[in-house]
């Protein structure tokens, strides 16, 4: 393991380094104080030895000098009683070891006791040999005893001597009392020396122990919770609390600073969250959030026997909208479309619902209800997608333009028909899918059925090709009339295929597929000549129809890959219909966008003498003043508008204007659509040209209408 090397260890360390610096700087002084205290004693030991001894020498000499002069006559006369009297005087004193008076010759004349048991002997003791040749007064001393000698004179004759023993015993005891109180006083400061450093000491590691304490709590632990919060926040805790603190130094502000940095980056973390899982432009949560909230869900439900209904809505043909108005309006128009879907949604509220925008115009929306809650989630998802497509369908105002748009849903449910995600979305999307193909403007519930009729897409396209030289696809003729006068003018040529399998399938599903997969390229072509054919087959078989028009389909891409009149003048040509006997119609979709081109087009294609329809028109968004920018010679107002042309004011005065609108540019109306009498009457009423219709005649093989020529 790795040793760390903390802060606070840290500083123990450096603390600890320092006390040991000063216990030893404390150590040195105090031997050097014990060194100094004995030198001192040595000292002061020998001074007081030397005024000892310096006295004990000086009252020596004195005494005996005093003696010396006492002993010149006693000693001259012989007379040892006085000599003795005089000397046991001075034997008196306590500390004189012994008196001897001696010749010249160095033998004891007296020693001072009553029977002088030395007398005549020669002085024997280390001492003697200096005492007896001293000239003068002599001091000699030994550890034992200070000896003073002096000479005993008549005039300058030396008759002999007289030496004096002083014992050093007391003089040693003063001295050593002396040193050893000394010693003691020595000792006694260097105790109280000790004392103070050793307080000292006390109070400097209890400073340590402050100082120590002061930094863990005002350092190292305000650092360390920063670094436990640093810590949670880089593992992604951002819920953590971040130490506060109202102190005023580099560490309150390094706490605030940390605190403002935390704050910022859970500000950040939240902005990227909120920018990976929303949708930019409408703020709704975005794919990812639904798939994760989605899971989420699920993994939460499969315990509890929970509900849940996924409801995909795709805005019908909103491609048009980009195409025609620009993507600043289709981006308005999904605003719009969020906030609606959001009201509808707050309105219906039951359950709880989770809103996401799929990116392009899919919205999906998580339905959930409690076990127990009694809902019937079925009847719940289908008032609520009946809802939506109602209040979708209401027109949307984008740069000051009516827009009308449909909405269609998919409704699948969880857990009858998936258990995973995965499954869920995709069966949406299917149940949306056959909502489109339904009809648009509807919902539908996923059902296993359905699966079989997504494959059945799929294989639809394989199908389709070659479906036209094996005879499966034909032509049908919707008979169109005048409504001035009645007369039959002509007919729309409209497509059917025969699926060996499936039986009749509609045009809005394969004429979708063809479109996607390119194979109108080759179908829109043959389907042209086809018609030529027919119509030339009418004006050969029955009289009178020379003037019949057929009204001929034709896709975007097949005017957009730009060789249309080629193909046009070819049919015409290889067939020898007369070119004003043809009509071609376009959607709205088809010329608008790219107008400069279109026009070119459109002239092209007129120049070679056919006349060009725009149909479905009203559905667009290109407005009525586009009519005077691309060149056409006739529109179709929309089934729809013709539809409610009774019922709804707007309609009849959208209706109207449109006529008149063209009329003023020379352009022909026709209605299409017309199911009702009624709607024949008001049309004629309000100048509309021509029209086609159920009431008038449902579209018909060629021999039925040959048969209606008749
Ligand atoms: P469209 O060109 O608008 O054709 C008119 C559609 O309205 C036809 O549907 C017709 O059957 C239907 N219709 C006619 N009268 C009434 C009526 O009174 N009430 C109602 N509800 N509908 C009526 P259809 O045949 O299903 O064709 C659908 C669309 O398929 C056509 O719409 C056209 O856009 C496209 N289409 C058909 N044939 C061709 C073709 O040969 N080439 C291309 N490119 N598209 C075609
Ligand atoms: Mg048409
Ligand atoms: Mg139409």
């Amino acid at each position: 393991m790795k040793l760390r090397h903390g802060l606070y260890p840290r500083f123990l360390l450096l603390a600890a380094g320092v006390l040991v610096v000063v216990l030893a700087v404390v150590g040195v002084m105090l031997h050097r104080q014990a060194t100094m205290q004995r030198e001192v004693v040595a000292l002061s030991q020998e001074s007081i030895h030397a005024l000892l001894f310096d006295r004990v020498r000086e009252r020596g000499q004195a005494v005996a000098r005093q003696l010396a002069d006492s002993l010149v006559n006693p000693l001259y006369y012989f007379d040892l009683d006085a000599i003795g009297v005089l000397m046991r005087n001075v034997m008196q004193q306590s500390d004189v070891s012994y008196v001897i008076v001696y010749d010249n010759s160095g033998a004891v004349i007296h020693d001072g006791s009553d029977d002088i048991a030395t007398y005549g002997q020669a002085m024997q003791d280390p001492l003697a040999y200096e005492v007896v040749t001293a000239r003068d007064m002599h001091v000699q001393v030994t550890n034992k005893v200070l000896d003073v000698s002096a000479p005993i004179r008549i005039g300058g004759q030396r008759i002999g001597g007289v030496r004096i023993g002083y014992s050093l015993d007391s003089v040693i005891a003063d001295e050593n009392r002396a040193t050893a109180a000394m010693r003691g006083r020595m000792e006694d400061i260097g105790y109280q020396h000790a004392l103070w450093v050793l307080l000292m000491m006390l109070v400097l590691v209890a400073i340590g122990v402050v100082v120590s304490l002061v930094v863990q709590r005002s350092l190292v632990r305000p650092i360390r919770q920063l670094a436990n919060a640093a810590r949670e926040i880089e593992a992604g805790n951002f819920a953590t609390e971040v130490p506060v603190t109202p102190r005023d130094d580099e560490v309150g502000d390094l706490t605030r600073a940390f605190s403002r940095m935390g704050d910022s980056i859970v500000r950040h973390d939240r902005d990227i969250r909120r920018m990976a899982y929303t949708d930019a432009l409408t703020g709704l949560s975005n794919r990812l959030a639904f798939r994760e909230h989605l899971d989420q869900q699920l993994m939460l439900v499969r315990g509890a026997a929970r509900q849940m209904a996924l409801l995909f809505a795709d805005i019908d043909d909103f491609k048009r909208v980009n195409d025609t108005l620009g993507h600043d309006a289709g981006d308005e128009v999904l605003v719009q479309f969020s906030s609606r879907i959001r009201e509808v949604i707050e309105r219906h509220d039951d359950g709880h619902a989770t809103l996401a925008r799929f990116g392009g115009d899919e919205f999906v929306i998580l339905l959930e209800f409690a076990e127990g809650s009694g809902a019937d989630i079925r009847a719940r998802a289908s008032s609520l997608a009946d809802a939506l497509v109602a209040e979708l369908g209401r027109p949307i105002m984008v740069r000051g333009r009516q827009v009308f748009l449909g909405t269609s849903i998919g409704i699948t449910l969880f857990p009858d028909d998936a258990s995973n995600a995965a499954m869920l979305m995709k069966n949406g999307d299917i149940a949306m899918y056959q909502a489109k193909v339904a009809g648009k403007n509807c919902h539908r519930f996923y059902s296993r059925a359905m699966d079989q009729a997504v494959e059945r897409r799929v294989h639809m396209e394989q199908d389709l090709r070659g479906a036209w030289e094996r005879g499966e696809l034909s032509l049908v003729y919707q008979p169109v009339y005048r409504l001035s006068d009645n007369a039959l003018t002509g007919a729309e040529a409209l497509l059917r295929w025969q699926h060996p399998e499936h039986g009749p399938i509609a045009p809005s599903v394969f004429i979708d597929v063809a479109e996607q997969s390119g194979l109108i390229e080759t179908i829109g072509p043959a389907v042209l000549r086809a018609a030529c054919v027919d119509a030339m087959r009418w004006t050969r078989e029955r009289e009178g129809a020379e003037d019949l028009f057929v009204a001929v389909n034709v896709s975007p891409r097949q005017l957009r890959n730009g060789d249309l009149s080629e193909q046009v003048a070819q049919a015409l040509a290889d067939t020898g219909l007369s070119p004003s006997r043809l009509h071609i119609e376009l959607t709205e979709t088809a010329v608008i966008g790219d107008e400069i081109r279109a026009s070119t087009l459109l002239g092209r294609l007129r120049s070679t003498g056919v006349k060009v329809w725009l149909d479905d028109f009203g559905t667009g968004f290109s407005g009525l003043s586009h009519l005077r920018r691309v060149p056409v010679d006739g529109v179709k107002i929309d089934r729809s508008f013709v539809a409610d042309v009774l019922r709804d004011p707007d309609d009849l005065a959208l209706t109207t204007a449109i006529i008149a609108m063209a009329h003023s540019l020379g352009i022909t109306v026709v209605a299409e659509g017309v199911e009702k009498e009624g709607q024949y009457d008001i049309l004629r009423e309000r100048g509309c040209d021509l029209a086609q219709g159920y009431w008038l005649g449902y579209p018909m093989v060629m021999q039925d209408f040959m048969a209606l020529l008749d």
